[in-house]
């Protein structure tokens, strides 16, 4: 009985005042998305339209996958966002994790139920259309995906499946005492991005002219359209530089702390050395308003790796326009995991970073 849960399957066209080229049929739907999707993509046999896409693994290298889900107003809030740069968003969160793995991003799979007031709107076009430009900008090819109909909200789960040489995934369990802690690009964007459409400002449709609306418009993109640093994960992953590797996505305190635990050792971060995220601090001069949303802001989807001393000198100053920051050491596990205070204070960093679940609350 799967019909009565999926979206009216018959090619009916909306009767609602904004209804769009979408049409109601989901094979008709379907259709249209594998004529877009690229399935000419190298190792993959069989693409959209069958049970199940197959892929032939090359020899000599390791598949990697990673699953995300969004869920409307738990994850994201549809008034703050458009659906093109959800559709962005929603490709370059499982992007961020496959350059984690130091793994090259090569298949997605996109799975979406929308409630039927989205099916009727322009929502879909514009979604896949944020999706398959960030898709051909990075090699992706969409191999497959499921549509269903929610209640009220959306619900979207992406994969993305990379590859790397056999052996050279970075994990999260490989750091040493000793090892230097690195961050590519600039924390805090996000969450002060955030802030500011929790206070009202939203993107601007077209021209932004002055310098400070200029980096207001920056920060709200940092947080709705943000990037995955493929060039750098590829890279150390290629290279074996980085001895260990997490994405920022529930913020720099929770994610050290995952390499942590995974590593079996304590680290120290040092706030003078972590880089400021630019547009941030032309709109939060105050350092002390601007560390807690770098260190717990979250979803900047930086990439902070570990790296042996002597691998440092290996290390480029930047990969295209990423540069990268020294931010910290990796100690003994006994040490734990602290932070040096700009005024010289050592103090202990908790994990603050967005959490799904609280452990006290249980909520
Ligand atoms: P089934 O009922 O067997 O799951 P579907 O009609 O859902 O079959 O899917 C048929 C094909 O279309 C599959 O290859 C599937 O991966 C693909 N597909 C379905 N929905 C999507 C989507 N939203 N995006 C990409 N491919 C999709
Ligand atoms: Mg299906």
């Amino acid at each position: 009985m799967k019909d009565q849960r999926k979206v009216d399957k018959t090619d009916r066209r909306s009767a609602s005042s904004d209804s769009s080229s979408q049409p109601l049929g989901e094979f008709e739907f379907i259709k249209r998305i594998r004529v877009r999707a690229d399935q000419k993509s190298r190792g993959l046999a069989t693409g959209i339209g069958d049970d199940a896409a197959v892929l032939r693994p090359l020899a000599g290298k390791e598949t990697v996958i990673s699953a995300d889900l969004l869920v409307e107003n738990i994850d994201f809030q549809l008034n703050y966002t458009t659906p093109n740069l959800l559709g962005h968003k929603a490709l370059a969160v499982s992007l961020s994790d496959i350059a984690a793995m130091g793994a090259r991003p090569r298949w997605a799979m996109l799975s979406i139920g929308v409630p039927s007031s989205k099916w009727r709107s322009k929502f879909l076009d514009g979604f896949y259309e944020g999706f398959f430009e960030l898709a051909a900008n990075c090699g992706v090819a969409l191999i497959g995906g499921d549509v269903s109909r929610t209640p009220d909200h959306i619900v979207i789960d992406s994969i993305v499946i990379g590859e790397t040489e056999r052996g050279r995934s970075v994990l999260r369990s490989g750091a040493r005492a000793g090892d230097l802690i690195y961050v590519t690009g600039s924390l805090g964007g996000s969450a002060a991005g955030l802030k500011l459409l929790q206070s009202g400002r939203q993107v601007a449709e077209s021209s932004l002219r002055s310098a400070s609306a200029q980096s207001i418009e920056n920060l709200l993109l940092r947080h709705l359209r943000p990037d995955a640093r493929l060039g750098w994960g590829h890279f150390l992953g290629k290279q074996r530089l980085a001895s260990a590797m997490i994405d920022i996505s529930d913020g720099l305190s929770s994610d050290l702390m995952h390499i942590c635990e995974e590593s079996g050792v304590g680290a120290t971060v040092e706030q003078a050395a972590l880089p400021v995220d630019p547009a941030m601090s032309s709109y939060i001069s105050d350092p002390s308003e601007q560390l807690p949303l770098m260190l717990n802001g979250g979803e900047d989807f930086e990439l902070l790796f570990t790296v042996r001393p002597r691998n440092v000198q290996k290390l480029p100053a930047n990969i295209g326009d990423v540069k990268i920051a020294r931010i910290g050491r990796i100690n003994r596990r006994e040490d734990g995991v602290s932070i040096l205070r700009e005024d010289g204070l050592k103090t202990p960093l908790s994990p603050g970073g967005f959490k799904h679940f609280s452990e006290r609350t249980g909520v």
